[in-house]
């Protein structure tokens, strides 16, 4: 029998976190003396002050708000939640989850300094390190997914940065992060600050601050929204790094608009029922796929025949809807045909939201440490929320289709 998650839906509880995130999700972020469940979406620049000394902060009663790049109601309710939620010391919020991995990784890092990043990673995250990093005198060095506590010899004395995801973006290997961050732990004062993106599990599935990791990143465009209607990234930190990453932030002079803000405290307030489901359809269909012919293998953590599932069962209470499967190798016309002829799955970038998504995934190009050597083509799959037999229904037709392509 295939192991199931170990949370149920209805008691989903991150490794780490405090107890009762569906709680927390319905009542974190309220505003201290306001009568509404919902903060009011302040569009600002402009922040009037009672008086020049005030303005100065030379007033008895200082300024709760400065400029609207300072912080608005609307930021701080959001802010709240997460902070909340990933158990962090604050969170800043960025205009996409890409600029998120940016920031974080130049909040820490200088001219002449080194970061380790994950073979595996979003690819926007390496472009950052091969464009502005490397433009700025930071170079980086691409490490086995794998690598485990090994990650300690290839720090260097300049390394200021180690960058972790899991799963990995497209192929799904998961590294083993309390491996890499107890190791690193190991060097004291010279420990590099790691960083994660942890966009999949979210903190609900895993909690990246409880094990080690100094600043936790979402790209809050996919579950957090969960609409597809905006984009915003958050980096959650620990004592570590919470002062560099808010400078910077602010020296950038990052912000967020206030509708995408509210879009995102609107969709966290679901976040954990939406999850739940995703992950009910996405293995649902994963252990069909894995009985199809046409298919190679099923890339997904949950499933007992993923090469780190053990992993994935030690540290993550919960797997969300978006997994890869290799096809038998085939020709590219009958990969189109599958894909082009389905009906509930639109082709298109992004995921978390709840409408199903499919692409064709090319990991090759993006792999530097370890080649990606499969030989069939790689389809990813963003499980929505459709009725699964529906899914299943559309999936089982483009197979077909593929089959009688030659
Ligand atoms: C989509 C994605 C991002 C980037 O998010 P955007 O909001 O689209 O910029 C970052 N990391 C991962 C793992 C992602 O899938």
């Amino acid at each position: 029998m295939t192991d199931s998650p170990k949370a149920s839906p209805d008691c989903d509880v991150a490794a780490g976190a405090p107890a009762a995130p569906m709680t927390r999700l319905a009542h974190a972020g309220r505003l201290d003396g306001s009568p509404f469940v919902n903060p009011p979406v302040i569009h600002a620049s402009t922040v009037l002050f009672d008086s020049v000394a005030q303005m100065k902060g030379k007033s008895a009663t200082p300024a709760r708000y400065t400029y609207g790049r300072r912080g608005t109601p609307t930021s701080d309710s959001l802010e709240g939640l997460i902070t909340e939620i990933e158990g962090a010391v604050g969170t800043v919020f960025t205009p996409s989850g890409a600029s998120a991995c940016a920031l974080g990784l130049m909040s820490v890092v200088g001219a002449g300094d080194h970061v380790l990043v994950m073979d595996g990673v979003y690819g926007p995250t390496r472009n950052a390190c091969e464009g502005v990093l490397k433009r700025f005198g930071v170079e980086t060095t691409y490490f086995d997914t794998h690598v485990g506590a090994g990650i300690v010899d290839l720090v260097r004395p300049n390394t200021r940065a180690v960058f972790l995801e899991s799963p990995a973006s497209l192929t799904f290997e998961m590294p083993d992060v309390p491996a890499i961050t107890t190791a690193l732990d190991g060097l004291g004062d010279t420990r590099p600050v790691v960083l994660m993106d942890n966009t999949w599990a979210t903190p609900l599935y895993f909690a990246p601050l409880a094990h080690g990791v100094d600043v936790s990143i979402m790209a809050a465009t996919k579950y957090v929204v969960g609409h597809s209607d905006a984009l915003i990234g958050t980096l959650a930190c620990g004592p570590r790094a919470w002062k560099q990453v808010k400078t910077t932030h602010g020296d950038l002079g990052m912000w967020t608009g206030p509708d995408d803000m509210y879009l995102a405290l609107r969709g966290a307030r679901t976040m954990a029922v939406r999850l739940a489901q995703h992950q009910r359809s996405a293995l649902a269909i994963a252990r069909w796929l894995e009985t199809r012919p046409e298919v190679a293998r099923v890339l997904h953590p949950a499933l007992p025949s993923h090469p780190d599932h053990a992993i994935w069962k030690r540290d993550f209470t919960g797997a969300s809807g978006l997994f890869s499967f290799e096809l038998k190798p085939c020709s590219f016309e009958a990969v189109a045909a599958f894909l082009d002829g389905l009906e509930l799955f639109g082709l298109g970038y992004s995921w978390g939201g709840f409408e199903s998504l499919a692409i064709l995934a090319e990991p090759a190009a993006i792999r530097t440490a370890v080649p990606w050597s499969a030989t069939g083509p790689l389809v990813r799959l963003q499980i929505g929320l459709e009725d699964t037999d529906d899914l299943l229904a559309d999936l089982a037709r483009g197979l077909d289709r593929l089959a009688v392509q030659p």
